[in-house]
């Protein structure tokens, strides 16, 4: 039976690696099958967090290639050593802390995942010392640095290091809004008390994403108190966000002195040999094994944000998916389309209008103003989607140069001229005759 067993898990995996595969990790190989039985598969797990990611991110996935294989409907579950009966892992459920907080950590985002250079070098030596030594060294410890950089990565990674060497230690991690949430809840049900109870008795607390406080008056105050209780009595506070504490639009002063009491800590973009790093380490997270030549192509181009870095990686490796599955120079080209072009820094927003105004005949005080005619509105559409092509600006800036527009209106636009792109000739065709004027040099 065992033999059976292995072999039929190792068929499901491979379907599930065949099917899924941004979702494949190299761990996957070390689950182990316990039984087979009354249409439940019951898969060891090594790890809390492994249990959760497969939960929560490959279910159907792993389901439905179970069913390919066995002809059944098959029910998956999965079990820590010490917990392979079904009371215990009810037990376990039962104990589950409220649903709006991050109970579990990501399992990619440890420290040997991680990915050390120049940028980010500060940030992990702290995390790491942290983990260590919380509540000694750095306390608080304030990491910011722009989305996508690996702030919340790298907090994940201490604390999961923190809950290795001692299980028992009480961390609560959660965003900022997960805290906002919690609070309003037990002010509506007047449950101060237990709220304050909870917060007060921890060994650790992260706070990711901070700046998103800053409305909220009363929650700030709470906070305030919450961080001076655990700060006196030496507990660990980490905190993310995306700017300094004194760059925080409407933070309290006392809070920024607060956090300026311990380590503040900047994350930077990554150069292009940590990128090339990174993009290889996400790579064998997937057990996929791109040629370096590709690697560096993304590198080249994807200058600002790991996410994005990682996203690009997904997408080329979707493409060869749908042919033969190997990896090429042709098929990432292919792939990343426009992206494919470098992301010149030299490029400013005003020769992207220079070009445009020109080609379109229009004045840059149309494409600032709220006019909405077609005549307008698509050259102004166009302006945004090679700035946002082809500069390092964010979308706030970017709406910041055609009349104030938010993010959404930028991110609407681009998406708007993405698909004209794909659907339109003539569109296409314009957009690369304009993008090759503003690379040329
Ligand atoms: P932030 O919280 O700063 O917005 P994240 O921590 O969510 O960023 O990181 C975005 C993605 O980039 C994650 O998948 C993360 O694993 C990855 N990443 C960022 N920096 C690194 C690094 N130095 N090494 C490996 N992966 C990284
Ligand atoms: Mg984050």
């Amino acid at each position: 039976m065992g033999e059976v067993l292995t072999n039929i898990w190792d068929k499901i995996l491979r379907t599930f690696q065949q099917g899924n595969n941004p979702l494949w990790r190299h761990w996957f190989e070390q689950l182990e099958p316990l039984s087979l039985d009354g249409g439940i598969l019951r898969i060891g797990v090594a790890e809390e967090s492994w249990r959760q990611y497969l939960h929560q991110r490959c279910s159907e996935g792993l389901t439905s290639a179970a069913q390919k294989i066995t002809g059944h409907f098959v029910t998956i579950e999965y079990a820590m050593p010490g917990e392979r009966t079904e009371a215990d892992k009810q037990i376990a459920e039962q104990a589950k802390p409220h649903d709006n907080e991050i109970t579990y950590f990501n399992p990619d985002y440890t420290f040997d995942n991680f990915v050390v250079g120049p940028s980010n070098r500060l940030a992990h030596a702290a995390c790491v010392a942290v983990s260590e030594s919380p509540g000694e060294t750095y306390n608080p410890l304030f990491i910011h640095g722009s989305v996508g950089l690996g702030k919340t990565h790298l907090m994940q990674a201490a604390c999961q290091a923190l809950k290795k060497r001692n299980h028992d230690y009480n961390i609560l991690y959660l965003t900022c809004e997960s805290f906002v949430n919690d609070f309003v809840r037990a002010l509506r049900h007047g449950d101060l008390y237990d709220f304050r109870y909870k917060y007060r008795h921890v060994d650790v607390l992260v706070i990711d994403d901070i700046q998103f406080l800053t409305e909220k008056e009363q929650s700030q105050e709470e906070f305030f108190h919450t961080f001076n209780s655990l700060y006196q009595s030496r507990k660990q506070i980490i905190i993310s966000a995306d700017s300094p504490p004194s760059e925080i639009p409407r933070l309290e002063d006392r809070l920024v002195s607060r956090f300026n009491q311990g380590l503040v800590t900047r994350i930077d973009n990554p150069a292009y040999e940590t990128r090339m790093a990174i993009l290889y380490n996400k790579a064998a997270l997937r057990g996929i094994n791109p040629p370096e030549d590709v690697i560096s192509f993304i590198a080249e181009r994807i200058v600002s944000n790991t996410r994005e870095l990682e996203g690009a990686l997904t997408k080329v490796y979707g493409y060869a998916m749908l042919g033969n599955g190997e990896i090429t120079m042709e098929l990432a080209r292919q792939a990343l389309g426009v992206e494919s072009i470098p992301r010149h820094s030299q490029i400013t927003i005003s020769q992207i209008i220079d070009v445009v105004t020109e080609h379109f005949n229009v004045k840059l005080s149309d494409l600032q103003s709220k006019r909405r005619s077609r005549s307008i509105a698509y050259p102004r559409q166009i302006c945004m989607y090679l700035a946002r092509e082809l500069t390092r600006h964010s979308l706030e800036e970017i709406g910041g140069h055609f009349g104030g527009r938010d993010h959404t209106t930028v991110m609407h636009s681009c998406r708007n001229i993405d698909n004209l792109c794909d659907h339109d000739q003539a569109v296409r065709e314009l957009v690369d005759s304009l993008v090759a004027r503003l690379t040329k040099n």
